[in-house]
């Protein structure tokens, strides 16, 4: 039975979403605030948390960022904001998935499903290092370098690295990087690719002098470089 926490600090969403995963055959906990939350998450080592941005104590981001250090436990951040930059900033520091409050339940019961899956998944050791020219990137240790010097990426800037290295030399769409490394349709919201790609830029191509992320016009991206 897989375990979920949630973390909100909303009695009422707690509880209707309590009932509703323990209802699915979930396991749950709840903890109305950050750090009950993270100390729980550390704890008690469920396999998925949902995670409101707003929060007393600490913040859903804050809570994000500290866990990200110890655990790769699947996040859903909530909150009510639909704002790029919110749900950007969720991304990177950490969260694999973000729902809009007032949200179906089905929606957020589909995505928990995914986030399960592709966690499940993830632990199965499928890690051969990839390799273009001086870059180098690890997946059994989450380390990338260019010509033996570290990258610092977050966990999804080398997630998007690590697929467009396992697809190189292919264009590939905004769509298809959203869906396979975003893990689902993201209706449409590209432009979270677009900044990712520029993270990357930022962090390889510009301070390296190369270019490995190549725009294709009208379809998307493409990793090249020897
Ligand atoms: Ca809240």
């Amino acid at each position: 039975m897989s375990r979920i926490l949630i973390v909100e600090d909303e009695r009422k969403i707690a509880r209707f979403l309590e009932l509703e995963l323990q209802h699915e055959g979930y396991e749950v906990q709840t903890a109305g605030d950050g750090r009950t939350g993270l100390d729980l998450a550390l704890s008690w080592k469920p396999d998925l948390m949902i995670l409101d941005l707003m929060l007393p104590e600490l913040s859903g981001i804050e809570v994000c960022r500290r866990l990200r250090h110890e655990s790769d436990l699947p996040i859903i951040m909530l909150t009510a904001k639909d704002d790029v930059s919110d749900k950007v900033m969720g991304l990177d520091m950490g969260a694999d998935d973000y729902m809009t409050k007032p949200f179906a339940i089905e929606e957020l019961l589909a995505r928990i499903r995914v986030g399960l899956k592709k966690h499940r998944a993830s632990q199965t050791p499928v890690s051969s290092v990839l390799t273009a020219g001086q870059l180098t990137l690890d997946p059994a240790s989450y380390a990338v370098t260019f010509a033996g010097k570290p990258v610092s990426l977050t966990k999804k800037e080398f997630d998007l690295l690590r697929y467009l290295m396992q697809h190189k030399g292919q264009a590939v769409t905004r769509d298809a990087l959203l869906t396979d490394v975003w893990g689902y349709d993201y209706a449409g919201d590209t432009n979270v690719v677009d900044v990712y790609i520029r993270y990357l830029r930022h962090k390889i191509d510009e301070p390296f002098g190369v270019k490995t992320i190549h725009t294709i016009r009208a379809v998307g991206y493409m990793f090249s470089y020897e």
